[in-house]
């Protein structure tokens, strides 16, 4: 079974390159999620802990079965030992014979596949000629996004604002030498002021209004990514009912994403799609020039689903991954006991 560390994956993205990865993500991601009724999916079941939230994704394919345990808390920055607010581990199994195939870190899967999947949704529901992104909360996602919405826009200007000022320090640090503009702004409402599209990835566990109504023009597009837990939102609720709202899965999204907010019923009505229904066409996305948009993102078991296809079949490439055996090798199947002799 081939064990897939941080470090085997940072060289898998170095030997094929940070954008390569990212654009063949992309294109599996759309074909994953046009393949949507394929899936045998659930909502992933949570534990809310002091805190923090505990979650299990996991999901079944025609060929592989996935799943990732991730976390967060928001506060792990702020302590002494200073962890991280998110991590994640994950596997990939066959379903032929149940046999896992891959166990792998799923930290920066996560981030890499959060910022390919918005991207996606960026490209179909944000106006083509989106110049400006704002994003709000430069925290352990915020490159990834920026980089990746860079890849479906020709953004001109990055605008953005973290309460933490050396979370902005760190992103400026990051991104230096890029071609697009960075600005730095003392608030929220400066950093959104003229965006055309609005990222927000901050992460608190209650209901924040990071982004405030009056705040938004026509013809913005939002990413909401940091309201994906129960009791965690980022928008002021009068936001939601001028959106075109599309979440990733119903199911989840009425539990977890901003849309929490409405009884489920009303949620039913005030979403406009799920994205696999927008990728492929059956819905339309953008209409005009004046809607808003928002892409309610909570993460699902689906985007962990692609991430882990596309690592496997690059380690196969480039021949990389640990083989260790996490499973017995037995001559005999039925002789367990026989590994302890
Ligand atoms: P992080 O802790 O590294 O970064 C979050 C940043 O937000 C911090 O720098 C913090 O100072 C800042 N912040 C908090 N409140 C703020 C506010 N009101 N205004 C401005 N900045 C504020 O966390 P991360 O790993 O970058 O994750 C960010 C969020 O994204 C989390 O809430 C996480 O749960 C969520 N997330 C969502 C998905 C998804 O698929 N939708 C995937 C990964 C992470």
């Amino acid at each position: 079974m081939k064990i897939i560390t941080e470090e085997i994956l940072t060289e898998l993205i170095k030997k094929h390159g940070f954008e390569n990865y990212l654009r063949d993500l992309m294109k599996k991601l759309r074909e994953d999620f046009s393949r949507w009724e394929e899936f045998n999916k659930i909502p992933r079941p949570s534990m809310q802990v002091p805190g923090g939230v505990l979650e299990l994704m996991p999901i079944c394919g025609k060929r592989y079965y996935t799943f990732k345990y991730v976390n967060c808390h928001p506060k792990n920055p702020e302590r002494a030992d200073k962890l991280m607010t998110v991590v994640a581990t994950g596997q990939l199994s066959r379903i032929d014979t149940g046999y896992p195939l891959m166990v792998s870190e799923m930290t920066l899967h996560t981030a890499l596949r959060t910022a390919a999947t918005a991207a996606l949704a960026t490209n179909f529901l944000a106006r083509k000629n989106s110049k400006i992104h704002s994003i709000i909360g430069t925290g352990a996602q915020s490159e990834f996004l920026v980089k990746a919405l860079n890849m479906v826009r020709n953004i001109k200007e990055v605008r953005y604002f973290d309460t933490d000022p050396l979370a902005m320090d760190k992103f400026e640090k990051n991104l230096k030498g890029n071609k697009f503009k960075m600005v730095r702004c003392k608030n929220t409402q400066e950093a959104v002021r003229g965006a055309d599209i609005i990222t927000t990835c901050t992460a608190c566990k209650a209901h924040v209004d990071v982004l405030k109504n009056s705040w938004i023009k026509e013809g913005a597009h939002i990413n909401g990514l940091g309201g994906d837990t129960v009791g965690k939102t980022e928008l002021e609720f009068s936001i939601l009912p001028r959106c075109k709202i599309v979440v990733e899965y119903f199911d989840q999204a009425v539990v977890e994403g901003e849309i929490q907010r409405f009884d489920k019923r009303e949620a039913k009505k005030k979403v406009y799609a799920e994205l696999h229904e927008i990728f492929t066409g059956k819905k339309s996305a953008r209409n005009n020039e004046k809607e808003i948009t928002l892409y309610d993102s909570v993460g699902i078991a689906l985007e962990d689903y692609s991430a882990l296809t596309l690592t496997y079949e690059l380690t196969q490439k480039y021949n990389l991954g640990e083989e260790l055996n996490l499973t017995p090798v037995l001559q005999n199947p039925k002789d367990l006991i026989s590994i302890l002799k």
